[in-house]
């Protein structure tokens, strides 16, 4: 079967490959797990010197990879650029701080000696998304493999050279073969790798059905898993919040990387007092944003990834419309080839709606109007999600409040959510369960042994 490379920008496919047969996959599982051995022997300063390396190789060829980016899922050039040297950054965190997050630490008990240990698992399934294609596989690898593991990467179908890109990347790093490596296969074939027993955990960023089906499975064979899965964010605005930067940071915080981010602000909860106002300010941004040719440096949108995921929004927001919401601006369709729809706004979104409780994968917000933070919390909490969440507000308590009742893996005030290798990153409810980055997404892949030595 074969996997392709499609533009969405032309529709024009760029390149196709063949899926590994299983006997490939399996040799490229034999070859993770010897590898898993010899990296055991490495020692830190020397992983240290290949991510090192990584991380330079990032920042130098940024604009040839790049490229590579855009056309195959349609994220702008410059973002694509920014995406790239942001993972730069995260290979360098890990590069550095590996030893401090996996030195030993001492307990005192009533042995001679104890003290908990970090050490690496095995090889590591990567599932991952086309939404960010170096960043999503770099903020996984870089701790993964500082800490000793190896990582066998299935990535989306439709980011293929750039996952080979990335393999090749580790290995001019000075990382041997089979430390990291990347599998052609389809979805239908990673239940095949997970039942493999070198396989020793997996991680999946994607959709909630890709994340259970991982889950169910590495349930059965009693394996562990990290699921970043979707999100429908809250961006809550309150009457002391600076509406003019509220406004400006809200918009790119929707519709960065063509809206299709998972933490992207998707449900624009604002206070009466000032919802004309904010709105107002909302919709001009919008109205404002170039749309086109994702390698135009003037470009802010480009095209969504794919006809599909174009019908799906364009299904959602007419449904909405269907249950008696008002839209405000954009949300069509643009003629032509490639995947173009208008930045939008929606609002008054019945609950009934399927955007009231499903996410929405596209430049498309949706505005709630609620009469006090307790509202707002409340209706932030109406979701099955459970990822980000952005507030605004100069209020001492309302902040408060804010952090202490919002459901969410990270709550941000008066900024946009963002991940940042520091800090970790993950979700709750449907948004998944576990961390990624700071010293949380490293350990994630360890066994926390227990040692205790007594005379
Ligand atoms: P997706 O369809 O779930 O694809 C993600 C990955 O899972 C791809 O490699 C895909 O392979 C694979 N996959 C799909 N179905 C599978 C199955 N049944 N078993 C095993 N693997 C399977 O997700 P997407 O539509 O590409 O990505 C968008 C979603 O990811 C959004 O919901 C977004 O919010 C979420 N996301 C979450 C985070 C986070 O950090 N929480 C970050 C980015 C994106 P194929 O391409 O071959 O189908």
């Amino acid at each position: 079967m074969s996997i392709v490379s499609r533009n969405p920008s032309t529709g024009e496919i760029i390149k196709q490959f063949e899926s590994y047969s299983d006997e490939f996959v399996d040799g490229l599982i034999s070859n993770s797990y010897f590898s898993y051995k010899e990296l055991k022997k490495f020692s830190i300063n020397r992983r240290t010197k290949c991510m090192m390396a990584v991380a330079n190789i990032l920042n130098e060829e940024s604009e040839k990879l790049g490229k590579i980016l855009t056309q195959e899922m349609g994220k702008t050039h410059k973002s694509a650029i920014a995406e790239i040297k942001k993972s730069a950054l995260g290979a360098e965190h890990y590069a550095v701080t590996a030893k401090d997050y996996m030195a030993d630490e001492i307990i005192k008990t009533n042995a001679l000696k104890s003290y908990r240990s970090y050490q690496p698992l095995g090889p590591i399934l990567a599932v991952m998304p086309w939404n960010y294609p170096v960043w999503q596989v770099i903020r996984f690898a870089a701790p993964a493999i500082m800490a000793g593991n190896t990582v066998l990467l299935k990535h989306a179908s439709n980011v293929t050279q750039c996952a080979l890109y990335l393999e090749d990347i580790f290995k001019r790093a000075g990382f041997h073969d089979g430390v990291f490596q990347t599998l052609i296969i389809s979805n239908s074939k990673v239940e095949r790798v997970l039942r493999n027993e070198n396989v020793r955990a997996a991680t999946l960023t994607g959709s909630e059905i890709a994340g259970s089906s991982v889950a169910a499975i590495c349930g059965q064979e009693i394996k562990p898993t990290v699921l970043e899965l979707g999100g429908s964010d809250a961006f809550i605005v309150m009457p002391s919040a600076d509406l003019e930067k509220s406004a400006a940071v809200g918009t790119i915080a929707r519709t960065q990387n063509n809206g299709q981010s998972c933490i992207a602000a998707k449900r624009f909860i604002v206070h009466a007092e000032i919802y004309e106002a904010f709105k107002e300010k909302l919709i001009k941004n919008f109205n404002s944003l170039k749309i086109g040719d994702p390698m135009n440096s003037e470009t802010d949108i480009g095209p969504l990834v794919n006809p599909s995921s174009l019908k799906e929004v364009l299904d959602q927001v007419k449904d909405a419309l269907d249950c008696g919401a008002q839209l405000l601006c954009g949300c069509k369709a643009i003629e032509g080839p490639g995947c173009f729809l208008q930045p939008g706004i929606i609002e008054k979104i019945p609950m009934s709606a399927r955007i009231y409780r499903e996410e929405i994968f596209a430049p498309i917000a949706g505005l709630y109007k609620v009469k006090s933070i307790q509202e707002a919390i409340e209706l932030a909490n109406d979701s099955p999600f459970g990822l980000g969440s952005s507030v605004w507000t100069a209020d001492l308590d309302e902040q408060k409040q804010a952090i202490n009742d919002i459901e969410a893996g990270a709550t941000f005030i008066n900024a946009m959510t963002s991940s940042d290798p520091r800090l970790p990153f993950g979700g709750v409810k449907r948004s998944g369960y576990g961390r990624e980055l700071a010293a949380e997404g490293l350990r994630a892949f360890c066994n926390i042994k227990t040692v205790s030595i007594s005379e």
